[in-house]
């Protein structure tokens, strides 16, 4: 029997629309036990230069590294893509990843959309999500809760979000995360769908199709 490899996903967001706290909440809802084998989703972790931020763990959350290192990886050709995001540098690493999809997981890529993009060239039949706030105001409030920032700050921080919304049409799905209930159900529903495929199908069910033409 051939066996298929799990799907890459790509999914890129402004800060404060929720991709962060969605993506493990999916993470969460498959803990559930599932019907027959049906692959796992994991989520890859980045390297970033950037300040390890308060409860984070390296490792976790990302493998945080200082700027000659992720230099030296870029020069190596360690990365499937990489990017600088706000002066930090961000990559995927390229070990495991192959790893994952080839032992049939579904694999996430939480990156922006400079990443994406060098991600879609390279694997093109990568899927790619796009998180939305439901409106401009309330990114505003999400980012404004989010600490006691300065009023430049956080307008710096709606300029950023605002040019990485502009590359929303980019991506093959649009989430928009009005509601945190129903935002994790139309993610659930883009995993989902991409299982019922044929060629997903034809590995499940092979004898069951074999049983059904005789
Ligand atoms: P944060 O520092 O807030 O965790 O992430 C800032 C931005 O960097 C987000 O838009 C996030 O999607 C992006 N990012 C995180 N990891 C990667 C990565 O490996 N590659 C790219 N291109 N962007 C990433």
């Amino acid at each position: 029997m051939t066996h298929i490899t799990g799907t890459l996903y790509i999914i890129s967001a402004p800060s404060g629309a929720g991709k962060t706290s969605l993506v493990k909440a999916l993470m969460d809802a498959q803990q559930e036990p599932q019907h027959g084998a049906q692959a796992k989703i994991r989520v890859s972790v980045s390297h970033t230069t950037r300040a390890m931020r308060p409860g984070e763990v390296d490792g976790v959350n990302y493998n945080f590294v200082d700027r000659a290192t992720f230099l030296s990886m870029i020069e190596h050709g360690d990365f499937l893509e990489q990017a600088e995001v706000f002066g930090n540098l961000y990559g995927t690493s390229q070990s495991h990843l192959q790893q994952t999809l080839d032992e049939g997981h579904d694999l996430i890529l939480e990156i922006d959309w400079q990443g994406a993009r060098q991600v879609r060239a390279q694997m093109p039949q990568a899927r790619s999500i796009f998180i939305l706030p439901p409106t401009q105001q309330a990114l505003r409030q999400r980012l404004t809760n989010r600490g006691q920032d300065s009023d430049e700050i956080i307008e710096a921080r709606m300029r950023e979000a605002v040019s990485e919304m502009s590359h929303y049409n980019e991506y093959e799905y649009v989430v928009v995360n009005d509601d945190f209930a129903g935002a994790l159900e139309d993610l659930k529903a883009i995993f989902r769908a991409n299982r019922l495929t044929q060629q997903h199908q034809q590995e499940q069910y092979s004898e069951l199709f074999q049983e059904l033409l005789a």
